[in-house]
């Protein structure tokens, strides 16, 4: 097996991080400096335009994606608050499952996985539950790769008070997210995808009605308390509550001055190419992919169904044992699809290595055929 200096990391994230960004990473700071102030600033500064907001708050969260997640959650309700909570896939549900452990009234829509959201059936829940405070929807549904589609569900939600909250872990830096245009009020994302960098910072971008919900919150809250956020951002020299994940903000810094440079146009684009690649490699083999409605997909990852009988962790061993590291599906398709994740700092040149390599397995012996799917 290879040695996880030299895997190819083809997982949709955490993924591959550039030398430059490493290399960025290493260098001792304190957090308490002008210094990291800087870095701090230069980073939420260059996160705007692919959150595409103007003027909303960015927020660094000092953990990883669910961190985010949970401090939308205890920041912006009040306990038994009601919340629609799209959940076609597993990321969808366990923002649906954190709520609830908060004390929210969840109702859960949209719970086929094989679906994109539909925003007929938000509309539907908010009809019947007039007094639901938000909607939740993940942008890109990392178990299924569903891209939804969020502007249609904030319209639904807005034209009934209530606030867009979304999931854009495994999207945002990787296909245009519009935060302002949309109308989205929280939208959460971390470093370890699109972003480039190791785990362990996330951030929260809040809207202006979102801001004015924090203030008001009366969830206990103290670690993941967003008017501490607040606060320590706004004096003279932008900081964070307790000690920075100082080397994380570093890299993340580095990433987005990497996207700058190649253009964040220019980087969706590779996004749509790899995924198309990936894609089109499936289809001339008469490979499937998961979610057989699905309406769109994310351009960051594929979940691809494997031929019958052939499982998914043997699959994702094989990859391992050819340097290569890619995931398995999940849910109904645990053991039936592999997830390959094309995003952040990765390139067509890896797709087509991943995808040889995946011929040679599929083609190879040391498969476990025996079991056949759902059997
Ligand atoms: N949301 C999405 C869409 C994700 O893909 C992930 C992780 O894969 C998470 C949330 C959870 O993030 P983390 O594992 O960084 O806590």
């Amino acid at each position: 097996m290879s040695d996880n200096a030299t895997l190819l990391l083809m997982t949709p994230g955490p993924t591959r991080i550039p030398e430059r960004v490493l290399h960025a990473g290493t260098r001792p700071l304190h957090h308490r400096t002008p210094e990291f102030s800087d870095a701090l600033a230069e980073t939420l500064d260059r996160l705007r335009p692919l959150y595409g907001t103007v003027d909303a708050d960015i927020l660094p969260i000092h953990g990883t994606g669910r961190a985010g997640l949970e401090a939308a959650v205890v920041n912006v309700f009040d306990p038994g608050d009601t919340v629609v909570a799209c959940c076609n896939g597993k990321f969808g549900a366990m923002w649906a499952d954190l709520a609830e452990i908060y004390g929210l009234r969840v109702i859960r829509v949209c719970t086929d996985w094989e679906r994109t959201v539909d925003p007929a059936e938000v509309a539907t829940a908010l009809e019947g539950h007039p007094e639901a405070r938000a909607v939740s929807v993940v942008h890109s549904e990392t178990s299924t790769g569903a891209l939804n589609p969020v502007s249609r569900v904030a319209e639904v939600a807005r034209a009934r008070g209530a606030l867009v909250l979304v999931d854009a872990v495994s999207s945002l830096g990787g296909t245009p997210f519009r935060f302002d245009a949309w109308g989205v009020d929280v939208a959460v994302t971390s470093s370890q995808k699109c972003l480039m960098s190791s785990p362990g910072l996330a951030f929260v971008a809040l809207s202006a009605a979102a801001r004015a919900a924090v203030h008001r919150g009366s969830l206990p809250r103290a670690y993941l308390d967003l008017r501490s956020v607040l606060a320590s951002l706004a004096g003279e020299r932008p900081e964070t509550p307790g000690t920075a994940p100082v080397m994380v903000v570093l890299q993340v810094r580095e990433a987005l001055r990497m996207i700058d440079e190649e253009g964040p146009g220019v980087v969706f684009a590779r996004h749509r190419d790899m995924a198309a690649h990936v894609r089109g490699w499936a289809a001339t083999r008469g490979l499937g992919l998961a979610g057989s409605g699905i309406l769109e997909r994310s351009p960051t990852l594929t979940a691809l169904l494997l031929p019958d009988g052939v499982d998914a962790a043997a699959v994702r061993v094989a990859m391992r044992n050819r340097g290569i590291d890619i995931a398995t599906g999940r849910g109904t398709h645990r053991t039936s699809a592999v997830r390959i994740g094309h995003l952040g700092d990765i390139r067509v040149a890896d797709v087509e290595r991943t995808l040889a390599t995946l011929d040679e397995v599929l083609r190879s012996d040391d498969l476990c055929r025996a079991t056949p799917h759902g059997a």
